[in-house]
Order: C-alpha cells, then sequence, then structure tokens
C-alpha cells in the first residue's frame, strides 16, 4: 500500500511527545483521519478502537453530535475572544457550572473544608498545575510570611511538562535530567501496594494475586514529611496529589481512606490542598462523583481539570480555588497584588462552549448508567487475563484500567524497560485493531465512556492475544 502523504510529511518535519524519533522512523505512523464514537479509522481506510480515549482525554466518544453542534454553534459565533480585559458567555457559564459540579455532594460529610468558588482556565494540564502552585505560592507567602514557600508531591508524581510540574513530580526517567533547572520539591511515599517496600514477603502462589493489610506505613511516611518540614521551620505551603489514582506512575491507585488521611495531615498542618484531576476527573473514577476526590469526601483548596474538560475536544483547563486564595489576591492596584498570569487563548469560547455540551452529557442519567454497565463488564473481562503467568497485577479505577507486566507473576519480577514490553505489547495490539499506549510495563485501557460492552470485549481480547505473541506461554498451569 501506497505511503499516505501525511506519513510522508510527518517523517519528514514532526517531532513526537515521548517518543523514541528513531524508532518512530523506521516504521510507517498510523495516520489517523476520523473517527466516531469508540472508533478511529486511519488513512488506508481501517479501523481501530481507541482504547485510550486519545491519551486518557475523550469521554463521550469522537464526532459526538451534540458536543460537535456546540461547538458548530460557538464557531458561527466567533472562535476566539480574549480573557485579558474581556467577559465572555461561554466561559462565565462554564466558570460557574465547574464551581456546581465541584460542590461536594453530601455538603456535611464535607464539613470544615473549603468550597471552591472561583474559576482560572488555562491551556493543559500541566498550565493547570502551574496556576495551582503559583497561586499557592503566593497565598503561602501572603497569608502564612513563609519566605521560602515549599511543596510536597507524591514519589512517581507527574504533573505535567512545564517546568513547575515537572519540579512537581518525581518519575526519574522523565525529570532527573532537567534536575539543575528545577525548583526543590519534596518528594514523599506514595502507596504502592502491589510493591510496597513494607510487605516485601515473598508472595507464594496464594498471595501473589493480593496485596495484604497493612499499618499505613505510607501514610505515617506523609506525616513525617510535615513532621519534618515543621521542626526545621520549613513548612509546606502545598501538598500536591494525583488524587484515588497515580496516573503516569503506573497507574496505582490509593487504598481506601489513604487521601482522606493524608489530606487531614496536610490541613493539620495549614498546608493547601493540591488535587490534580487532570486525569481522574469528570467521573473517570466511577461512581456518581464527577472528581476522585470526593469519593473519600475531600475537598481541596486548588482542583486542577483538562483532559476531559472538553470531552476531549479542545485543549482547555481549569484551576478551581477557594474564596481565601482568590481574596489574597485583592488589593489597590497599586498594591501590586494581581495576579499576573494568563494564557492568550484563557478561556477560549470554543473550547468553554464544547465543556459546556460535556457536563450536559455527563449528567445525563442513562450516560452514568452505561459507564456503570461498562466498568463492569470490564472487571469481568480483565479478569480473564490473570491466567497469564506475565500478567503481575490488574488495577481498575472506574474506567481506568492498568495491566502490570511482569517477567513472572510469582515473583512480581518487572521486566527491565529496555526490552520495551509494554511498547511491543501495544504495538501487536494495534495490528489488531486496538490502540493504547503504555506506561513502561502496564498496559493502559481507559475507554471512552461511549465505549459499547462488545468493543470493551475486544480491547480486552486484544490484549489477551498480544501477550500470547509477545509473550507467549504454554497453557495448562
Ligand atoms: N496531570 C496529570 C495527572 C496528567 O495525567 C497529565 C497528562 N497526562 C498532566 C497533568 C499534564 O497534562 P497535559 O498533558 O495536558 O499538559
Amino acid at each position: 500500500m501506497p505511503l499516505p502523504a501525511a506519513a510522508r510529511l510527518d517523517h519528514r518535519y514532526v517531532w513526537h511527545p515521548f517518543t523514541q524519533m528513531q524508532d518512530w522512523l523506521r516504521t510507517e505512523p498510523i495516520v489517523l483521519v476520523s473517527g466516531r464514537g469508540a472508533v478511529l479509522r486511519d488513512a488506508h481506510g481501517r479501523e481501530y478502537l481507541d482504547a485510550n480515549a486519545s491519551i486518557w482525554t475523550n469521554l463521550h466518544g469522537h464526532q459526538h453530535p451534540r458536543l460537535n453542534a456546540a461547538l458548530r454553534a460557538q464557531l458561527g459565533r466567533v472562535a476566539h475572544t480574549s480573557a485579558l480585559g474581556f467577559a465572555s458567555e461561554p466561559a462565565s457559564q462554564l466558570a460557574a457550572q465547574l464551581v456546581r459540579a465541584a460542590q461536594t455532594p453530601r455538603a456535611t460529610r464535607f464539613r470544615g473544608q473549603p468550597r471552591l468558588r472561583k474559576v482560572f482556565f488555562s491551556d493543559n494540564g500541566s498550565t493547570a498545575l502551574e496556576v495551582a502552585l503559583k497561586l499557592a505560592f503566593e497565598f503561602a507567602r501572603r497569608t502564612r510570611g513563609l519566605t521560602h514557600p515549599r511543596f510536597l508531591s507524591l514519589q512517581g508524581a507527574y504533573h505535567g511538562d512545564t517546568v513547575g510540574a515537572v519540579s512537581l513530580g518525581h518519575i526519574d526517567l522523565f525529570h532527573a535530567a532537567y534536575s539543575k533547572l528545577l525548583f526543590r520539591t519534596s518528594p514523599v511515599m506514595a502507596p504502592y501496594c502491589y510493591r510496597c517496600p513494607f510487605n516485601r514477603a515473598r508472595a507464594d502462589r496464594a498471595e501473589a494475586r493480593t496485596y495484604r493489610k497493612c499499618g499505613w506505613e505510607c501514610v505515617g511516611k506523609v506525616e513525617q514529611s510535615f513532621d519534618l518540614a515543621a521542626r526545621r521551620r520549613q513548612p509546606i505551603a502545598a501538598f500536591a496529589v494525583e488524587p484515588h489514582i497515580q496516573g503516569a506512575a503506573g497507574l496505582i491507585a490509593q487504598p481506601e481512606g489513604w487521601l482522606q488521611r493524608t489530606a487531614a495531615i496536610a490541613r493539620h498542618h495549614g498546608a493547601l490542598l493540591i488535587a490534580d484531576e487532570v486525569m481522574t476527573g469528570f467521573g473517570r473514577t466511577g461512581g456518581s462523583s464527577l472528581f476522585a476526590s470526593h469519593h473519600e469526601q475531600v475537598q481541596p483548596d486548588l482542583l486542577c481539570l483538562a483532559k476531559g474538560l472538553t470531552g476531549g475536544y479542545l485543549p482547555m483547563a481549569a484551576t478551581l480555588t477557594t474564596q481565601a486564595i482568590f481574596d489574597a489576591f485583592l488589593g489597590d492596584y497599586a498594591e501590586f497584588k494581581t495576579f499576573f498570569h494568563g494564557h492568550s487563548f484563557t478561556g477560549n469560547p470554543l473550547g468553554a462552549a464544547v465543556a459546556l455540551a460535556s457536563l450536559a452529557e455527563l449528567r445525563r442519567p442513562e450516560g452514568l448508567a452505561h459507564r456503570r454497565r461498562l466498568e463492569q463488564h470490564l472487571t469481568r473481562e480483565l479478569a480473564t487475563l490473570w491466567s497469564h503467568p506475565h500478567v503481575g497485577d490488574l488495577r481498575q479505577t472506574g474506567l481506568i484500567a492498568g495491566i502490570e507486566l511482569v517477567q513472572d507473576w510469582t515473583t512480581r519480577q518487572p521486566f527491565p524497560l529496555a526490552a520495551r514490553v509494554g511498547i511491543r505489547v501495544c504495538e501487536a495490539m494495534a495490528r489488531r485493531g486496538v490502540l493504547t499506549r503504555p506506561i513502561g510495563n502496564v498496559i493502559v485501557l481507559m475507554p471512552p465512556y461511549c465505549t459499547t460492552l462488545r468493543q470493551a470485549s475486544r480491547m480486552v481480547s486484544a490484549l489477551a492475544e498480544s501477550l500470547e505473541e509477545v509473550l507467549p506461554h504454554h497453557r495448562g498451569r
């Protein structure tokens, strides 16, 4: 088949993110040209299932009629007006709806926690975090008199690729090279029950598939970090977390109760809580809560949203804040307390219009019922993978699933990254018409919410077949 023109241009001119371009240039790229629902189509007319929702962004599927209509209607008015100096209808409506959506449903159980009342728009997950960082930094200087506000974030954290967000991140593969470029933040142990250092007992066959009960040592580590910082008189201004589940760390869910406990510790020490819900927001983690923090009745002081905000249609982000943070930036002009930060496309009307349509979709009861069915179906389908000896762990939180591949399920020995096992499995899945991207040795399944049960089954069976191809094993163990 002739190489599509776009593939030639791509090879000649485009530099892809998080991609070893030497490998990329060796093979013909899949040129995606259209999509509908959970299906994407390439330049040769081949169809694929979008099993990672186009890098965790797409919620309701491609070419969604109501999202398309909202976008077209806004396009008929104006594509972009600036938020620097002007208000816009879609952005102001979206801010109001986001504040409403972030209100905690069962208010009494969130007693004593802040309310999110203001929305600062930006362009992507990284900038949503930059905004949160700068607000928390300046808030701590202004209200707590801290001269060097410090940040605590989790080992394995990924908060984006801009310099502030990278400073909060702790994935050596991505971040170590830039250490001299970054400001220092303290990493603290994140729960990773499957590889918990406090649970080193050799996993025998009976135990290899389960996590053992623990004494919340990882929560203790968070407490120690705050205590130590207080003793050194270097108090922590803010604690940044990906609530409920860490994404790029390898889709690692926190055990129930971790978030509530660590949020309480942070608050006890006067630190702000920054919730990075760039991946987890908008129903991804299941249940009826739109935000993962709310599963544990935690309301952050700063809530960062992107990816699914526009249903995955356009780059747009939001950082929600409390009244107290907002008020710390009020004053006479000449006091120069203004938040001197903003992007050209802040509050973009097209993005806001499609985000409003996406929120309306999320509120539809039939959509919620389908997400529940899809989640349960995925659980059942994924369980069939346990029989493969290279499947070490299966982690599912709502409609986020991570399948951790190991050399041997009884020892949990990881594959060396250089072996590119995750990449090779995903390439084999693509040959079977299912697109996703691994995180190291973890295969990601994060289907759009419109995915049918049959399509979800195909995603899992393509993974099972690809495992057999890349990591063959003899059945009947
Ligand atoms: N935070 C989290 C939790 C993310 O998963 C990501 C992106 N994968 C980001 C921040 C950065 O978002 P973006 O790529 O839109 O800058």
